[in-house]
């Protein structure tokens, strides 16, 4: 059997119109497996209802779970009228009956936090992963009024994970034992319809995989079911140079391999989650990025190895940086010093996105998170710290050394009102990061785009 993996993110999914759209491009496969993102904005009015919540803003919280409710309510009763079937009355019964359930366990969940009065990791997991449990049900639903036989898979069933709330690391393993019910689906004529982003951890919890996280649901099951492809359907027409939305010269890459799409969504590239490639890569199985709205143009295919003598492939940028500075209060430490810093941030779990060092001082730039500020008691005894946050970082992915020559004085050339904070190399892995003021990202990086396309 050639399945083939398709996920749609939050805004393939936003309306009945683009509901529509999607059962459309499910239909043109013989053996789909389906995963979807929430509806748009769906994920971010949770977490919002949830903080809200925390902060006894009751009458707040419920006005945001009324606007969830309502939106669904009115996509399926759009989706039904303009497809009329003789089960839409069942169909919608169906759905609502699913809304009311849903929310109603949103709504437990909350008023849980605002007794607590934190919402704790466990809890937000459970609250963001309502969206895609709406989401999945309904479109499985609306599938059935315009004739297919799809069929909704709640994703606890298939998606086990750690208790690593936020971040959860699946379970290779179990997936693949429950996923083998998707291939029996297929086999009996059905199309499976799964909500991305969340799984079970080990005491039966809801866990998430982070945001963005569907696009890792998607390869996951790939994965585990050696599916023929995974292709995920967005709102561009592929991987670009770089992001479109604010780099307008930005164009498609038509091949990229498994390493260097993985160093472009690591450093920012918001169209692929950064595990997205791992799952697809263990069994070579090829990554389509393709768009929605233009299902005719190309997208860009992600394969292991991709020949290509460019200076350049990419530019990816991510703002909400902080830099992190520790100077040892003794210059003789020598690499102690820096082996002392870096088992700090692996207790604490905290990605390094750019580092500089001198003898006896280190700069790392990380993403801002709260645990920064009680990070500096961990280096009491090493040396002096600081934090400076407002910062944004450029990665210059696939550069060869030159062209990272070429980069760094092309920005003090034409930009010198830009001070730069940190620059590294990475000759190995072409990769040229550039930590500056938030504030200057787009301008530098539409730049650096200019430079190099
Ligand atoms: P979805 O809801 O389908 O998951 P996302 O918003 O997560 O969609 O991802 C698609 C968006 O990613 C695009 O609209 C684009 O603005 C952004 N993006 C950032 N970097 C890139 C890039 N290098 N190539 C393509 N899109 C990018
Ligand atoms: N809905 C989730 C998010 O917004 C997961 C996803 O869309 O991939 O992060
Ligand atoms: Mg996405």
């Amino acid at each position: 059997m050639n399945i083939d993996v398709l996920k749609f993110g939050g805004t393939s999914m936003a309306d009945h119109t683009t509901w529509k759209k999607v059962l459309h491009i499910i239909s043109q496969y013989e053996y789909p497996v389906v995963v979807v993102s929430a509806t748009a904005r769906t994920t971010r009015q949770l977490l919002q209802s949830a903080s809200l919540a925390a902060r006894k803003k009751t009458n707040d919280a419920h006005a945001i779970v009324a606007d969830i409710e309502h939106r669904h309510v009115g996509i399926i009763e759009d989706f039904l009228a303009e497809n009329e079937s003789s089960k839409n009355e069942l169909i919608k019964e169906s759905c609502i009956k699913h809304i009311q359930s849903t929310i109603g366990f949103l709504k437990k969940l909350l008023s849980y936090i605002e007794k607590q009065g934190e919402v704790d990791p466990a809890m937000q997991d459970a609250v963001l992963s309502i969206g895609e449990q709406i989401s999945s049900y309904l479109l499985a639903q609306c599938g059935l009024a315009t004739g297919q036989l799809t069929q909704h898979v709640e994703a606890r069933k298939i998606i086990k994970t750690d208790n690593e709330y936020g971040k959860a690391n699946p379970n290779l393993g179990l997936i693949t034992q429950h996923a083998g019910a998707l291939e029996t689906m297929l086999e009996n004529g059905f199309t499976p319809i799964i909500g991305g982003f969340y799984g079970e951890g080990t005491d039966k919890n809801i866990t998430t995989l982070g945001f963005e996280g569907s696009d890792y649901t998607a390869s996951l099951i790939g994965g585990a079911i050696e599916a023929q492809s995974i292709e995920i359907w967005t709102d561009v027409s592929g991987v670009y140079t770089s992001d479109p939305r604010f780099i307008p010269d930005a164009r498609p890459i038509s091949e990229l391999s498994y390493l260097d799409a993985t160093e472009m969504a690591y450093f920012g590239a918001r169209v692929l989650h950064p595990s997205t490639l791992k799952p697809a890569q263990e069994k070579n199985i090829p990554v389509h990025v393709k768009n929605m709205f233009q299902p005719q143009d190309p997208g860009t295919r992600i394969i292991r190895k991709v020949e290509h003598k460019k200076d350049v492939l990419a530019i990816s940028f991510k703002k909400d940086l902080t830099i992190l500075t520790v100077s040892a209060y003794e210059t003789l430490m020598g690499y102690s010093f820096l082996t002392k810093v870096f088992q700090v941030l692996e207790k604490y779990r905290l990605p390094v996105d750019a580092v500089n060092t001198t003898e006896a001082s280190v700069s790392i730039a990380l993403a801002n998170h709260e645990k920064l500020d009680t990070l500096t008691d961990e280096f009491i005894e090493l040396g002096s710290t600081s934090l400076t946050s407002g910062k944004g970082l450029i990665s210059v992915i696939g550069c060869n050394h030159e062209k990272a020559k070429q980069v760094i004085k092309h920005i003090s050339d034409t930009q010198p009102h830009i001070h730069t904070d940190l620059i590294s190399f990475s000759r190995d892995k072409r990769i040229l990061n550039i930590v500056l003021n938030d504030e200057y990202l787009v301008e530098a990086a539409q730049q650096i785009h200019t430079s190099c396309f």
